[in-house]
């Protein structure tokens, strides 16, 4: 059985404990693998290498990053088949998909090889007579992301090509769940030219994550995952006196106007909340329909959802994989039968779903769920799977009360005709990321990405202009060459521009 080691210092290591965790391929329910589980020694060991290798790449010039950065996206382009054939494997969701990840992550890692023009720091010509001021931003040391199952590409390249890029080392610490993405990346960063220790992987769990919450010589933390380990993440780190941004879950509304196009609409909430079997951060999971079209737009929800094939990730027609584990596909089916149990009508039905070939595999159809209430856990509740549920409210007044009563605050969409909803829609939100007409409004990584409320604790989102600035702290430098003159002769009050 084939064992994903840690990446540390630029060579494979098997780690100093005995634990191990079993990957599966969730389309055929089988052990896959096995993955390390770090002890406290293996993240200090990671953190050593990070620490060791910022002694000199903190002070790499911009320039050199900047091109390893371009061989590096050059690299992620030619394995992209590579990298997401093992997302595929290990999380289950269907290749183009997989492919359509590693393309966005190595959106990020475009962005990056701007870093001189992003670092280029401001400058202000006589701010007093003689005196000059220029300000720039410096790395803060070794940094870490621990991320989850549902992205193992794009959700690291969020992190560590920024953190890097900006003159800091890393240290990584994906789902134990799909590991294997993170060693052929780490492999690409080799390959491009890192030096050793400034990317390292260190896989585990709890174990490992509290080793690096607790780590005093890491500076900066970069978590995503559930809202519960986020707050947990941020509140210890931040007791911790280290800079944290932790991104959590998640419960995205989609409020369809009585003036949008039904069959468009349809046709984008199925793929939205379907895609990747719901098990995105982004997904849409709840439909607020307002006004009369409600049953028009149930109609059309259903023949969509009816349509969709689901089949192992690795097979072409399949349009929707298995969810990630067993665990997962039991959760998702006991929401459903609380739904059903609590008065929601079950329109379609996922629950049972057998793949021929692959009857251990870790299926459940797409369901559609009508008539749900504020008050079930299928509202209250991120089942993240693929389970659309359907809300009926009499106004755009009553949706974005409802949109801004729910506790997470990460995506949100509109879909309607006029500019005026669309824009106080946008405007009266308390949700980090908006679409109009969009169904998934994930931006591209030259803005920055994150949510609101309990969907991100900590003050900055990820990648574009915050995640650099988030990666690096500001520094001001007040200049004087003096010609000595009579005015600037020191003295004992605070000093004023002259
Ligand atoms: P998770 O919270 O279970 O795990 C995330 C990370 O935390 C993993 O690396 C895991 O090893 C670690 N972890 C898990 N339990 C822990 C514990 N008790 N103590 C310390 N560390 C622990 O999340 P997941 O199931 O892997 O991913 C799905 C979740 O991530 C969903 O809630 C989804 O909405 C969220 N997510 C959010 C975003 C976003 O941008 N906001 C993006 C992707 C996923």
């Amino acid at each position: 059985m084939k064992l994903i080691e840690h990446w540390i210092g630029g060579k494979h290591l098997t780690g100093s404990g005995e634990r191990r965790a079993d990957v599966y391929d969730p389309a055929l329910g089988e052990v896959q693998a096995t993955v390390a589980l770090a002890e406290p020694a293996d993240v200090d060991a990671g953190v050593a290498a990070a620490r060791d290798a910022f002694q000199t790449w903190g002070t790499t010039s911009l320039t050199q990053r900047s091109r390893l950065m371009f061989r590096f996206r050059d690299l992620l382009e030619r394995y992209e088949d590579d990298l997401a054939k093992v997302v595929s494997s290990e999380h289950g969701k269907v290749l183009e998909d997989a492919r359509g990840e590693v393309v966005r992550g190595r959106e990020v890692v475009e962005f990056v090889c701007g870093i001189p023009q992003l670092l280029k720091g401001e400058y202000s010509d006589s701010v007093s007579g003689g005196v000059d001021s220029y300000s720039f931003r410096q790395p803060l040391g070794v940094c870490a992301g621990i991320t989850p199952f549902n992205f193992p590409v794009m959700v690291p390249l969020w992190m560590h090509p920024v953190a890097i890029a900006c003159g800091n080392t890393f240290v990584l610490k994906p789902s134990e769940r799909d590991p294997g993405a993170s060693d052929l990346v780490a492999s690409l960063y080799a390959e491009a030219g890192l030096p050793d220790g400034v990317f390292n992987v260190v896989h585990g769990d709890k174990v490992a994550v509290d080793a690096v919450l607790d780590h005093p010589d890491i500076a900066a933390i970069s978590f995503v995952g559930s809202t519960p380990i986020a707050r947990y993440v941020h509140s210890r780190a931040s007791a911790n006196g280290k800079r944290v941004q932790a991104l959590g879950g998640a419960k995205n509304h989609a409020v369809v106007m009585p003036d949008a196009d039904l069959d468009f609409a349809a046709d984008h909430l199925a793929a939205a909340g379907y895609g990747s079997a719901g098990q995105r951060c982004m997904a849409i999971s709840a439909v607020v329909a307002v006004g009369p079209s409600a049953d028009a737009l149930v109609d059309k929800l259903r023949e969509r959802t009816q349509a969709i094939t689901v089949g192992p990730g690795s097979e072409a027609a399949s349009q929707m994989g298995p969810v990630v584990t067993e665990g997962a596909r039991d959760r998702i089916t006991g929401y459903i039968d609380a739904g059903e149990a609590g008065g929601a009508a079950v329109v379609v039905d996922g629950r049972g779903l057998s793949v021929a070939g692959h009857e251990d595999g870790f299926f459940i159809g797409p369901t559609l769920l009508d008539n749900v209430t504020p008050q079930m856990s299928v509202y209250t509740d991120e089942i993240f799977g693929p389970v659309l549920i359907v809300l009926r409210v009499p106004t755009l007044e009553a949706a974005i009360e409802l949109v801004n009563a729910n506790p997470y605050g990460n995506g949100t969409t509109v879909f309607t005709h006029s500019g005026e909803v669309a824009r106080s829609f946008s405007r009266q939100v308390s949700v980090g990321m908006i679409g109009v007409n969009v169904p998934i409004p994930v931006p591209m990584a030259y803005h920055s990405f994150g949510g609101w409320k309990d969907s991100l604790f900590g003050d900055h989102h990820v990648h574009g202009p915050e995640g650099v600035a988030f990666y690096t702290q500001a520094k001001v430098v007040t200049n004087r060459w003096p010609h000595v003159s009579e005015e600037a002769l020191a003295h004992l009050n605070f000093p004023t521009a002259r």
